[in-house]
């Protein structure tokens, strides 16, 4: 039977970036391919990318789109992601079983859908077709995810008591490295009632439930990670970095391909063409975090105090309490012309492999992470929850390719760590992060891990029957 994948990302930007390279990567070996997104984000994808004339190219490739059950005017904002979970996970049950069962030509022989859809596991058992999972946040925080039950079991979480420096012991290969203030959900009073912890433990239990598991990393980043994740999911694919492993496999090495659900403002990149050579730091938060005023204007005068050039993405949803206003941002800007330029949302792959680009000032998603690697630029960490509040840990202390300034956001720190980034410890932060990006070119290249592991990936769907 030809092989057909159904891949179903989670309906926020980086699944559907990382999604999308999986796809693609599917589509050049030769498999029929279905991606299953919503109707908002599909309209947002066409307006702003030529994912559409892009895919076009491949026959066995075609886009289906479901509701993801909001009222057309919803803010769909960050602080409502749990509505849009559950919102859409009631369209979605009906309309996976109807695509299982029914006739569809050829019939789907593998669901790849988000790690956080764990009904999606359930369906695809149910149904009998095979499901491995895609799990799109760092391995670090899987980990301490996969740990949960026995962190519940033994009094760990929730905290006893307020200090966020006390180690938690009883995450292994962790026991020395996290602290309460680098666990995912730092702030959890409820393991029962906390929607977040309780779609975390349903992720985990899905896990041994799927024929394997993807992840977007690579063996030399995350070696002892993955294996300790394999003894609970002996077939997990390390196929990262995606993006990489994309651009290398495509013949014509197109630089990035734009998945951008918002439009994308290339004046950043003429401003950078006109900078010294690694002479600005480029701040981003992603794609979902937000910032209190407070926060935003001492990054703002921490960054203007450091006497460095900066490249900011100021989204019109990042601040957390206020509504954005561009007359504000107009006038601090207007205070920096200089050496500061905003954009609402900037080619982030284009911007980081920039040569003006000395540093990067992120809030530690997962793929802006695996980028910044990718294009040897080392890091600020100011991870605000879930998986970046590790990552950002293992990126200061394991993988020392940045700083982790986590929790503490003054001015005077952040002028601090931007000349610490930028001057003081540059050469030796260069150099760790060459390494990895080196390693990270030898994993996707022709018989490295990540290729190698892309390469068993297809064998096994090819292999897996209804
Ligand atoms: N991104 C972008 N332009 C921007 C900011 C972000 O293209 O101005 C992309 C970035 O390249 C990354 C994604 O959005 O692929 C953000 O994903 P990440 O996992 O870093 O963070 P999240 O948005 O999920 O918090």
């Amino acid at each position: 039977m030809c092989p057909h994948v159904l891949l179903f990302p989670l309906p926020i930007q980086s699944p559907i970036n990382s999604m999308l390279q999986l796809a693609e990567l599917f589509c050049l070996a030769g498999l029929q391919v279905t991606f299953l997104n919503t109707n908002h984000n599909q309209q947002l994808l066409y307006r702003h990318t030529n994912v559409e004339s892009r895919f076009k190219q491949y026959s066995k490739f075609q886009f289906r789109t479901i509701s993801d059950g909001l009222p057309k005017d919803h803010p769909r904002s960050s602080l409502l992601f749990g509505e849009l979970i559950t919102s859409l996970q009631a369209v979605a049950e009906p309309f996976l079983r109807e695509i299982l069962l029914g006739v569809t030509e050829p019939a789907v022989t593998c669901v790849i859908p988000d790690g956080l859809f764990y009904y999606a596991v359930d369906i695809c058992n149910e149904v009998g077709v095979s499901v491995i999972s895609f799990d799109t946040i760092s391995p670090c925080c899987l980990w301490v995810y996969l740990c949960f039950p026995k962190l519940i079991q033994n009094g760990d979480i929730p905290f006893k008591g307020n200090d966020l420096d006390v180690l938690i012991e009883n995450v292994p290969g962790m026991e020395d490295l996290l602290r309460r203030r680098d666990f995912p959900f730092y702030r959890l009073t409820n393991c029962a009632t906390d929607l977040y912890c309780q779609l975390a433990l349903k992720e985990i239990q899905s896990i041994p439930r799927s024929h394997g598991l993807i992840l977007n990393t690579f063996e030399d980043l995350d070696g002892p990670l993955l294996s300790l994740i394999r003894s609970h999911c002996p077939q997990t694919y390390a196929v990262g970095p995606l993006h990489l492993q994309l651009k290398t496999r495509l013949a014509d090495k197109r630089m990035s391909s734009s998945n951008s659900l918002w439009e994308e403002d290339h004046s950043s990149i003429q401003w950078l063409d006109a900078q010294p050579t690694e002479s600005v730091i480029y701040v981003s938060f992603g794609s979902l975090a937000t910032l209190t005023k407070k926060e935003m204007l001492e990054f703002w005068h921490g960054l203007v105090n450091s006497g460095i050039r900066f490249l900011w993405v100021m989204r019109s949803d990042l601040l957390r309490e206020e509504e954005f206003s561009h007359q504000f941002v107009k006038e601090l800007a207007a205070g920096c012309k200089e050496r500061a330029y905003i954009v609402s949302w900037a080619p982030q792959e284009k911007v980081l492999s920039h040569p003006a680009i000395g540093g990067f000032l992120t809030h530690s998603g997962w793929n802006s992470t695996m980028e910044s690697i990718v294009e040897r630029k080392p890091m600020i960490c100011w991870a605000v929850y879930v998986d970046q509040r590790v990552t950002s840990r293992f990126v200061g202390e394991v993988w020392k390719i940045g700083l982790d300034m986590k929790d503490i956001c003054d001015r005077d720190n952040i002028e601090k760590v931007v000349k610490d980034l930028m001057v003081t410890n540059k050469e030796k932060l260069k150099k760790s992060v060459d390494k990895l990006s080196m390693l990270a070119e030898i994993s996707v290249g022709e018989g490295g891990s990540s290729y190698n592991a892309f390469e068993y990936l297809v064998d096994d769907i090819k292999k897996l029957g209804r």
